[in-house]
C-alpha cells in the first residue's frame, strides 16, 4: 500500500507540509510507501492562459524535484495528462493500485477547489484518507479578519492585524521528508492508462529549478540586498527586488521560508517600519491580501471587478491600440521598454506593471481584463490572485486600488523612476543615442527620431478617461 502526495502549488522537498506528513505516515505503518505525483494538464492550463514559458518552468522544476526527492528515497510520479477530468480518472487507477491515502497543498482558485472537492469525496466514498493543507499564505484566508469578523478590504489594517499575528507565533517549516523506503514506480505500469510527463522546451533555463540554489538566492537576498529593497525597489535598471516571484508563485520557494530567513538575518530591521526588511514583508503580506480577497471573493475568479459601479464602464476596446501596446509600440519610451521586458524575459519589475497597467487602462480605455490576460499569457510568475489584484489596483476597480482621478503621467513616471534613462535604453537600442532628458519624451520636433509616433496623447486620454469614470460613479 502507498500514501501519494499530489503536488501542485508546492514544487519543493523543504517545508512541504503534504510530503513531510505522508512520510512519516508511511514511515509509521510496515510495509507502506510514500510517492509524490504531479500531474502536467496543459489543457488547463492553456484556458487558463499560462505562459508557455511558465508551463516550461514547471516541466524543469518537476524533472529535478524527480532527481532530489530521488535521493530523499521518494519516488515522485510525473504524468501527462490533459485536463482536471484526467486527474480524477488517475486517482481512480491509483485507488486501484493499492493508495490509501492523499496529501496535498489547498489551492484557492475556484476550479481548483472544486476539482479538489469531487477528488476527496470520490476518494473517500473509496476507503481513502485525505488530508489537504492550507500553507499557500503564512496566514491562512479567514484566520485575518475585522473585529466584525469580516475580511478586510484595506491593505493597511489587514497588515497590521497579520504583523500582531506573526509576533504571537512563530514562523515554522518542515524539515525536509524522509523516506526509507523507494517505491518502484513501474509497479504501477499495469495500473495507469497515462504516460509520463514529458519534457519542456528549455524556454525558461534561464531560470535555475536546482532547490539549493533557489534557497541561497533567497539566503543572499535577505543577507546583502534587503536592507537596501526601500531605496531600490522602485528603479527598473537597478536589480533591487528579490527577483523570486516565479518560485513563490509555483511554490519552489514557501512564504513561510521567506519570512523565516528573513527574520533570522534582519529580526532588529523589521522592527522599524521603514526599513528594506520591512518593505520586503510588506510586499509579501500584499501577496497574502490579495489571495485572502480572492478566497472570500470568489466572484474575482471570473474576472468580475471588485467594485461593482465600475462593471458599467465603457471602455474603447480598440483592437489596433490593444495590440501596439502587446509589442511594445505606443509611443512612450518607458511603456515600449517595459513591454519588451516582459516579451522578451517573461519577468516585469512591479514599477513597470504599474505603469503600462495603468497605461492601458487609462490612457488606452482598454477593459483591464485585456491585460490581466496578455500578463498571465506571458509571465513566469503569473499568479492568478497578484495578477487579478494588480490590474484591479490599477485600473481602480479593485480593492484598496489606485483612485480612479489619480492618473499616472508615462512620462513623469519615466523620469522619476528611470532618471538617465538606462532602463529604456537596455530595451530600446533604437533610443540609445538620445539625451537623459530627451529619451523620456523623444518627439520634439527638433529630434531626428527613428522612433514610432506617440499613439494617444495623454492629456486629452487622461481626460476621456475621467470621464468614462465619471458616468459610472454619478449613477451610484
Ligand atoms: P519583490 O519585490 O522581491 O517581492 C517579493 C515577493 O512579494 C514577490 O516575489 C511576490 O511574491 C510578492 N509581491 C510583491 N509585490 C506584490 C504585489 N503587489 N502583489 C502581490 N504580491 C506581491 N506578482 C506575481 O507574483 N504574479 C503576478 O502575476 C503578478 N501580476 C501583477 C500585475 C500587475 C498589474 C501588478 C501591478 C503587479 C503584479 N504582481 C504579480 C506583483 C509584483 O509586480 C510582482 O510580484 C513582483 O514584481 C515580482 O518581483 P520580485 O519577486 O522581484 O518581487
Amino acid at each position: 500500500s502507498f500514501h501519494v502526495v499530489w503536488l501542485r502549488n508546492d514544487l519543493r522537498s523543504y517545508d512541504n507540509a503534504a510530503l513531510y506528513n505522508a512520510a512519516a505516515a508511511a514511515h509509521a505503518e510496515p510495509e507502506s510507501a510514500v510517492i509524490a505525483l504531479f500531474i502536467a494538464t496543459p489543457e488547463t492550463w492553456q484556458q487558463h492562459h499560462m505562459a508557455p514559458l511558465k508551463q516550461d518552468f514547471i516541466r524543469r522544476r518537476v524533472a529535478q524535484m524527480q532527481k532530489e526527492l530521488n535521493d530523499q528515497n521518494i519516488a515522485l510520479l510525473a504524468l501527462e495528462a490533459g485536463n482536471y477530468e484526467d486527474c480524477m480518472n488517475i486517482f481512480r487507477q491509483l485507488t486501484d493500485a493499492g493508495m490509501i491515502a492523499l496529501y496535498g497543498q489547498t489551492e484557492y482558485e475556484l476550479r481548483e477547489q472544486h476539482r479538489d472537492k469531487i477528488i476527496s469525496q470520490q476518494l473517500q466514498d473509496a476507503g481513502v484518507t485525505v488530508n489537504w493543507y492550507d500553507r499557500l499564505c503564512i496566514m491562512p484566508p479567514g484566520s485575518i479578519l475585522t473585529q466584525n469578523g469580516d475580511t478586510y478590504k484595506v491593505f493597511t489594517p489587514f497588515k497590521r492585524n497579520w504583523l500582531a499575528r506573526l509576533h504571537e507565533q512563530e514562523v515554522r517549516c518542515f524539515p525536509k521528508a524522509k523516506s526509507t523506503m523507494l517505491f518502484n514506480v513501474h509497479d504501477l505500469a499495469g495500473h495507469l492508462s497515462f504516460p509520463a510527463m514529458i519534457d519542456g522546451d528549455d524556454s525558461s533555463v534561464k531560470w535555475p529549478v536546482a532547490e539549493q540554489q533557489v534557497l541561497e538566492i533567497m539566503r543572499e537576498f535577505c543577507q546583502q540586498h534587503v536592507a537596501d529593497y526601500n531605496n531600490d525597489r522602485d528603479f527598473p535598471a537597478v536589480k533591487g527586488t528579490s527577483g523570486l516571484s516565479a518560485y513563490l508563485a509555483c511554490g519552489v520557494l514557501s512564504a513561510h521560508q521567506c519570512v523565516n530567513r528573513l527574520q533570522m538575518e534582519a529580526r532588529p530591521a523589521l522592527e522599524q517600519e521603514k526599513s528594506g526588511a520591512s518593505v520586503w514583508l510588506s510586499e509579501l503580506i500584499w501577496r497574502e491580501f490579495y489571495k485572502h480577497i480572492l478566497v472570500a471573493y470568489p466572484a474575482l475568479i471570473k474576472h468580475k471587478p471588485f467594485q461593482a459601479d465600475t462593471a458599467a464602464i465603457r471602455w474603447r476596446n480598440n483592437k489596433k491600440l490593444f495590440e501596439a501596446w502587446c509589442e511594445g509600440k505606443t509611443g512612450y519610451p518607458i511603456v515600449d521598454a517595459a513591454m519588451r521586458q516582459l516579451n522578451q524575459t517573461g519577468w516585469m519589475h512591479n514599477r513597470l506593471r504599474m505603469i503600462t497597467a495603468s497605461f492601458l487602462v487609462k490612457d488606452l480605455q482598454i477593459d483591464w481584463r485585456w491585460g490581466e490576460q496578455y500578463f498571465m499569457s506571458k509571465l513566469i510568475d503569473g499568479e492568478f490572485a497578484a495578477n487579478n489584484g494588480g490590474w484591479q489596483w490599477a485600473a481602480s476597480t479593485g480593492t484598496d486600488a489606485a483612485p480612479y482621478f489619480r492618473i499616472f503621467n508615462p512620462v513623469t513616471q519615466s523620469e522619476r523612476f528611470d532618471p538617465q534613462g538606462k532602463f529604456i535604453r537596455q530595451f530600446m537600442p533604437e533610443l540609445a543615442q538620445s539625451d537623459n532628458k530627451e529619451i523620456h519624451w523623444p518627439h520634439k520636433k527638433s529630434t531626428p527620431s527613428n522612433y514610432w509616433p506617440a499613439i494617444v496623447d495623454h492629456n486629452e486620454a487622461r481626460k476621456i478617461t475621467l470621464a468614462l469614470f465619471t458616468e459610472v460613479k454619478k449613477s451610484d
